[in-house]
């Protein structure tokens, strides 16, 4: 495919209207061609105007219809998986072999979602008969289902130019909803994002949908994401990225004379704590494990356990030993952005002046961006005293709190804000004190791993990538997994309908043999 740099206004190809930019390769700090059209607030109103067009049609598509379309795109995007993983490779620095499972991923998201939408659960159907004899009042016949909310902005994030941006699960979970979806590309990947872009927009066409169903826009600066989030008719937005921009968006979204939600991912520690037994009895694996996926993808994850957390005692010194190996082991490599280099700097700095030591260095840096792997090591007081050392350092850094007792662990997990996951590592007699860290886990997070390591690999039904704020802005949804679909739904009661006029998922002969709640009962007749 020839990259063109246009913007992607449903089925056509849109030049630039507010300048152009260069991908830039961060690995070299060479500019890659071609030109990327910049955007501004009139291509904005076009695909949102189009998305609005597209939604009726699109959001009444049948199962089978809409599931062919999804696993349409999922075919399209291992067609190009090569020149895909090529082209992100160029602009993120990331190896190719991990972005070409990026793009497996991707691929599967679409499918799984193909089969959500077969299945309809998430259309929740239900139905309450009348009680034409009921005493003292009659009931009227009640019936619900899940309908779209309407256009959705989707905000691609940069940490995984795969599968969490263009073509990732918020996008597959929004058309799998019933949404048509605009896309605002970010400027870190600008070329991955056109390539996914154009599959989408293909497969729009040749799925004979309406041009609107997918749009594609970028800008320079914050304004083209504010034209976004205040279109009138944008009903949602979702967003990964800084604590900053998250809020920022989502104040302006309340601020709208008709307020949307906005689905925002910022920001996790993922503390990971070692309960006594568990520290005697594999400190050092322990802290190799957590070494070692603290540093992957040069600790640019959403999952990245940051900090480790141990009472002092029998392991302690195994487990520091094995971060700090792990540490002196893992080269420094680029990192996403020139942008993303700088605040890991900041932060790391942060912790510096926030009392941290330094207890481990990675190899020297090679490159200009590159982001250099670093351990850190404070004392449980100073975690409780300084609420800087409890906030993420996006990037190659580890912090290690030495604890003095059960009682000082418990207190500094309660000082933790929202979280995407913790983890737990425990042997058998830990299980009593585990027990009392559950409940202090379960107000803070997300996911509560035991004896491994929270990976985002996962996209399942029972997979939740959500947390309380700052985690993200709304506890209640998920980004990843397959009921990261019901953001984008909101429930209709359909009352003292005649059959006809029901939409198929309620009427009485059950056209597409759902699962249906009928009078508080699950059935399928
Ligand atoms: P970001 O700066 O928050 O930007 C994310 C996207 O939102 C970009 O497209 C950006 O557009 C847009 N944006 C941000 N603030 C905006 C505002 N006020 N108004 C309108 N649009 C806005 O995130 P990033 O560039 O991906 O990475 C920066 C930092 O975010 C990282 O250092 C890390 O701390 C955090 N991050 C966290 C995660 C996670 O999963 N927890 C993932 C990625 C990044 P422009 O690029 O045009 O400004």
């Amino acid at each position: 495919m020839t990259l063109t740099g246009d913007l992607l206004i449903g089925a056509t190809f849109v030049p630039a209207t507010a300048g152009t930019m260069k991908a830039l390769n961060p690995a070299t700090g060479e500019l890659i061609g071609p030109e990327f059209a910049f955007g501004g607030a009139a291509e904005v109103d076009r695909a949102v105007r189009l998305a609005d067009e597209a939604f009726d049609s699109y959001s009444h598509t049948r199962p089978a219809e809409r599931a062919a379309f999804l696993e349409l795109i999922a075919d399209r995007l291992e067609a190009v998986k090569g020149e895909l993983a090529e082209r992100a490779s160029l602009e993120t620095g990331l190896p190719v072999a991990q972005l070409e499972g990026e793009t497996f991923r991707a691929a599967a998201q679409f499918r799984k979602f193909a089969i959500v939408v077969r299945q309809g659960r998430f259309l929740q159907a239900t139905i309450d008969p009348a009680q034409p004899d009921r005493q003292p009042t009659p009931r009227m016949d009640h019936r619900m289902q899940k309908v779209a909310l309407g256009p959705v902005v989707i905000f691609g994030a940069s940490n995984f130019p795969i599968s969490y941006s263009v073509a990732g699960g918020d996008t597959a979970s929004a058309l799998a909803a019933g949404c048509p979806v605009v896309l605002k590309a970010h400027n870190a990947h600008p070329g991955t994002s056109e390539l996914m872009g154009r599959v989408i927009q293909q497969a729009v066409t040749d799925a004979g949908l309406h041009e609107g169903v997918f749009s594609l826009v970028r800008g320079a600066g914050n304004e083209i994401g504010e034209a976004l989030v205040d279109h009138p008719l944008a009903r949602a937005v979702t967003f990964t990225g800084s604590e900053g921009g998250g809020m920022a968006l989502y104040r302006r979204a309340q601020q709208r004379p008709d307020p949307i939600p906005v689905f925002a991912e910022m920001t996790s520690v993922n503390p990971t704590f070692v309960l006594p037994a568990a520290l005697a009895a594999r400190g050092s694996e322990i802290g190799a494990g957590f070494g070692r996926l603290a540093l992957y993808m040069v600790g640019q994850m959403c999952l990245k356990p940051a900090i480790l957390l141990a009472v002092e005692g029998p392991g302690f010194d195994d487990l520091r030993d094995a971060v700090m190996a792990e540490v002196r082991k893992v080269a420094a490599r680029t990192m996403l952005t020139p942008g993303i280099h700088d605040s890991y700097l900041r932060n790391v700095r942060r912790m510096e002046d926030s009392g941290a030591t330094r207890i481990s260095t990675g190899p020297d840096p090679i490159r200009e961006w590159d982001g250099q792997s670093l351990a850190y090591e404070v004392i449980g007081e100073q975690v409780l005293a300084e609420p800087a050392l409890r906030e993420e350092v996006f990037g190659p850094s580890i912090l290690l709190v030495r604890l003095t007792d059960l009682e000082q662990l418990f207190q500094v997990a309660r000082a933790f804000r929202g979280q995407l996951s913790a983890t737990m590592h425990i042997e058998e007699p830990d299980h009593a004190d585990a027990a009392q860290l559950l409940p202090i886990l379960e107000r803070r997070t997300g996911r509560i791993v035991v004896n491994a390591f929270s990976i985002p690999q996962e996209v399942s039904y029972a997979t939740i990538h959500g947390g309380p704020f700052p985690a993200t802005s709304d506890s209640r949804f998920t980004s990843v997994g397959m009921s990261a679909i019901e953001r984008f739904l909101r429930p209709v009661t359909y009352q003292e309908f005649p059959d006809g006029l029901l939409p198929e998922s309620l009427r009485e002969a059950n056209p597409w043999g759902l699962w249906r709640l009928v009078d508080g009962e699950l059935a399928r007749d």
